[in-house]
């Protein structure tokens, strides 16, 4: 049996004004378990179009576990909308069709594939445009050809980002982009993330490191034992406060 959600839908209020400018991402309720023990609970988030939002929080405290929801690679339940259309009851490809990008924590490159193939396959059915993808990420003109194998971790993570982006997502789903990067990787990840910004492009992240959030993020979330315990707005991530201090661990 499932275990049961909240009720579906907006707030009331949202729902009487129509919501005529449907947000890129809307969240309601949103809880999620792994086998019996829920990780995630009554979650809601709304994302404007070229929005970044970060996720903060210990390790343990259901960032991951948020992102994945939304992916659809959780069991979850709850309303998750993007640019105004359900996608909750779509398998993670059907999302992903639609709009939704996702880089895991575990970087799923192809190291068997070359950086152009990889490319190729994050382009899915559409034709490769590989110059928008190189103008986020100049270092991976040089490593077109190369095995991903023989690279970095930083650039794979650069890769994984960039194939990605290969298939033009609305929304993207970063898991911790900037964990174990040295800060030059770091820097270069934050410049591609303002870019996408810019292209219109929403984001949500999850983030242990609070100078990334602060460079990036519009806002943050606070996440503690799978709930939202504050929200900083992103003048406060630039001189954390005690919560968002005590989260983070500094
Ligand atoms: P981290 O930075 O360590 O990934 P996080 O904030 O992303 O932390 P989650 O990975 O979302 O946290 O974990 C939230 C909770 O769910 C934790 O209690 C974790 O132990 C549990 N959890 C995560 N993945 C699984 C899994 N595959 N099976 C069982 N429990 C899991």
């Amino acid at each position: 049996m499932r275990p049961p959600g909240r009720p579906k839908g907006g707030s009331p209020s949202a729902q009487r004004e129509g919501n005529p400018v449907s947000a890129a991402l809307r969240v309601r309720g949103l809880n999620a378990w792994y086998g019996p023990a829920q990780a995630l609970f009554d979650f809601d988030l709304d994302v404007a179009a070229g929005e970044v939002v970060a996720l903060i929080g210990r390790n343990g405290a259901g960032k991951s576990t948020t992102l994945k929801a939304i992916m659809g690679l959780a069991r979850a339940t709850g309303t998750i909308e993007l640019g105004g259309e359900r996608i909750d009851g779509m398998a993670s490809h059907a999302r992903a069709r639609r709009g939704l990008g996702y880089v895991p924590e575990e970087r799923r490159i192809f190291t068997d594939l070359t950086v152009r193939e990889n490319l190729w396959v994050g382009a899915r059915t559409r034709a490769l445009d590989v110059e928008p993808l190189l103008a986020l990420f100049p270092n991976l003109r040089r490593l077109l050809d190369r095995s991903a194998a023989q690279m970095s971790g930083g650039e794979q993570q650069m890769l994984a980002l960039a194939r990605t982006l290969a298939a033009r997502p609305r929304m993207v789903l970063l898991d911790e982009p900037s964990e174990g990067m040295a800060p030059k990787i770091v820097a270069a990840l934050a410049e591609a993330v303002a870019r996408m910004k810019a292209q219109g492009v929403s984001v949500v992240l999850s983030e242990q490191n609070a100078r990334f959030v602060a460079r990036v993020a519009d806002r943050a979330l606070l996440l503690e034992r799978g709930h939202v315990v504050g929200t900083a707005a992103g003048d406060e991530l630039a001189q954390p406060g005690e919560a968002v201090r005590a989260v983070l661990g500094l």
